[in-house]
């Protein structure tokens, strides 16, 4: 099984497809659970599956600190330590060392950081990402790149994306080609179009496997999120897959699917689901508020998750407010299983050709809640 891409449908810039791995299949436009140390926090790897989930994502940063990508290989790698058979991408630890590791030095060669939980000393090279991201056995590896800070001046831009790009090369370089998997590139570029451009052009040539969109939802906002995907999506080439890290709302996949990408990730549900905020077919409920202390009725009616076919808000109110652990167990299984109908009903309305319609039908129900 060679790592592929197939184009199944478009309607407008919205793209339906299928991703074909070493591990599976995977349906597009799809959200990828975030299972930051080798899990989807709060679940099981049967309930990520029951969410209807066919991709996860897991974070080289994290990982390699602890319990270490050397161990995690003598475990027999990620996926059967997180009882996940399925895709797994990686990431390549580089965002998370800008946001979490201490007395960062990054030079031509890569980033020096001291360990966030033992302050250990660290070198993470493109070669070491791709080792690391080998060793956890990630069926997608993404490239090593400098997330430039926003917002940035256009020679601060250009100067970070030309040494994401030379990283780029040098990961191309260090990854090792098997059946099945797959190396993504990023497009990075802050928000100025010739940058993206240039970045787009160089890694073209470097002929990953599918292509990353990042630098985006840093702070930029949604419309100018879209402007740069509008710009960014029909220079990357339409038979690879286009991921767009670290996205985001429910509203912001739909409007970045109609702007031509396939896949997402972002601990939003999760994270949400943890802290008693649900979103469902009638906008985001804030599960401590009062208002459901006697409120019988399913989360969301129209989600067949067993949070919503089991439970009642009112149970999931308790739970929150006495601190139960089952609360964001629930929460996160409803939120990741709403995520997932999103881009399956998405796709659904992508090859019928009525994607437009599926957006405006679904963004009319949240407004529900605002006026409910
Ligand atoms: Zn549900």
């Amino acid at each position: 099984m060679s790592f592929s891409f197939d184009l199944l449908g478009q309607d407008g810039a919205a793209r339906a497809g299928m991703l074909h791995t070493a591990h599976g299949d995977v349906p597009t436009p799809t959200f990828m659970a975030v299972g930051t140390a080798g899990t989807v926090k709060a679940m099981t790897a049967d309930a990520v599956r029951a969410t209807g989930a066919k991709i996860v994502l897991g974070n080289t940063y994290h990982l390699m600190l602890r319990p270490g990508a050397e161990r995690v290989a003598r475990l027999g790698g990620l996926h059967k330590m997180m009882d996940w058979p399925g895709p797994i991408l990686t990431d390549s630890g580089g965002f998370q060392v800008m946001s979490l590791a201490k007395l960062r030095k990054m030079d031509e060669t890569g980033v020096t950081f001291r360990s966030h939980i033992d302050g250990s000393a660290h070198h993470l090279t493109p070669e070491r990402s791709m080792e690391i991201q080998y060793l956890l056995d990630a069926t997608i590896t993404m490239v090593l790149d400098e997330c430039t800070k926003f917002p940035a001046t256009h020679e601060e831009a250009a100067k970070s994306m030309r040494l994401s790009t030379r990283w780029a090369k040098r990961s191309r370089d260090a990854f090792v080609a098997r059946d099945g998997y797959g190396q993504f590139g990023i497009v990075q570029g802050n928000v100025y179009k010739d940058l993206r451009e240039e970045s787009a052009a160089a890694l073209r040539e470097l002929n990953f496997e599918g292509y990353a969109i990042g630098g985006l939802a840093v702070g930029e906002g949604q419309e100018m999120m879209y402007a740069m995907l509008d710009i960014t999506a029909p220079l990357l080439p339409t038979g690879k897959p286009r991921y767009l890290m670290g996205v985001g709302t429910p509203d912001d996949l739909l409007g970045s699917v109609a702007r031509g990408v396939d896949m997402f990730d972002c601990v939003m549900p999760t994270r949400a689901g943890r802290t008693a905020r649900g979103f469902t077919s009638h906008g985001v409920f804030n599960l401590r508020n009062a208002r459901f202390i006697d409120d019988g009725t399913p989360l969301d009616e129209n989600c067949g998750c067993l949070c919503c076919t089991r439970h009642t808000r009112a149970y999931l109110h308790h739970l929150f407010r006495a601190q139960e652990i089952l609360g964001p167990m629930l929460l996160t299984m409803h939120n990741l299983t709403y995520y997932q109908r999103l881009m399956q009903d998405g796709r659904v309305a992508i090859l019928a050709g009525n994607y437009d319609e599926y957006c405006q039908a679904t963004r009319a129900g949240w407004e529900e809640a605002k006026h409910g």
